[in-house]
């Protein structure tokens, strides 16, 4: 108890924010350059299309202990969501939008460079076609305002680093009647200070006695998601660096809920301190195995 008190709690619990990041962001940009970069080839006609929502991100932190168990969690985050005084017009609710003096409403111009005549985007509305002359108050013409957003997610057993949890709809909103982008929810397990985790499994070392590894004994470890400890036996002539594993002590498969195995590695300590009685018993085991001073060292290269 003691010990999964020491291990198993210790700062892990609690979860982070790290903040959004725009999937949608970096494509939509290559798409302008492109679009600059080959001219009247790719003119994109803006006018009202419904677009759906950029994506977001949201980073959370989980215990070696919560991704075991599954939990439920409540997040809170901000995202753009259409304007509902204006439903994402942008315009003052019985007003209308004007048109573009610059392109006529057709969101596109034509230049004329020597013997071409190039088709652009309307740099004056952007390619829509139309100005706003009567902004919304609400959103200042942007058809969009920020919301908060409170969720309670629902984590499955089983999360690892880098599982994602999609939400639909709970995105940005989109443009034109388009529908919202997703939240993607990155799961992140914190490391454990006495478990490591490969997929399923779970690692674990556990130092012991040079005598509890020549005569065997059996020891008391925590296990990942049980509040008793759990009694292993080490087999008797345990070696340094052995290893045991212990079936279904692991971690739960996210898809079928098996869960993987424990490997327990021996990590044998040899005492750097002998008080008297101590000494004089290893001392008494050396004349038993029949090795004597000076000759142990011979005796030892004669073993091999
Ligand atoms: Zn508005
Ligand atoms: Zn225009």
């Amino acid at each position: 108890r003691q010990i999964y008190d020491q291990f198993g709690h210790e700062g892990l619990r609690g979860t982070g924010f790290r903040g959004f990041t725009d999937f949608n962001d970096i494509f939509s940009s290559f798409g302008d350059i492109f679009e600059n970069f080959f001219g009247f080839g790719t003119v994109k006609d803006r006018r009202e299309r419904p677009r759906k929502g950029n994506d977001l991100r949201y980073d959370m932190q989980l215990s070696l202990e919560d991704a075991f168990s599954g939990k439920e969690e409540e997040i809170t985050f901000k995202r753009w969501a259409a304007c509902e005084v204006c439903n994402g017009s942008g315009i003052t609710p019985g007003k209308e939008a004007g048109i573009c003096a610059t392109c006529q409403g057709n969101g596109t111009i034509i230049r004329s460079q020597g013997f071409f005549q190039l088709q652009t985007t309307c740099p004056t509305c952007n390619g829509q076609g139309k100005i706003i002359t009567d902004p919304c108050l609400k959103c200042k013409g942007q058809g969009k305002i920020q919301i908060k957003r409170v969720l309670n997610l629902k984590i499955p057993p089983g999360i690892d680093t880098g599982s994602q949890l999609r939400i639909r709809g709970e995105g940005e909103a989109g443009d034109y009647g388009g529908p919202n982008g997703d939240l993607f929810v990155v799961m992140h397990v914190k490391e454990h200070p006495f478990f490591s985790r490969e997929g399923d499994n779970l690692f674990c070392e556990l130092p012991i006695s040079f005598i509890q590894a020549a005569l065997g004994d059996s020891i008391k470890i925590p296990v990942i998601g049980e509040e008793t400890l759990h009694e292993i036996r080490i087999p008797q002539g345990t070696q340094p660096g052995d290893v045991i594993s212990i079936q279904e002590m692991g971690m739960p498969s996210l898809s079928t809920g098996k869960r993987g195995q424990l490997f327990i590695k021996f990590i044998v300590r040899i005492p750097k301190k002998l008080n008297r009685r101590q000494k004089e018993l290893l001392e008494e085991f050396l004349a038993a195995e029949g090795i004597k001073g000076a000759d142990k060292i011979g005796r030892l290269f004669r073993a091999k």
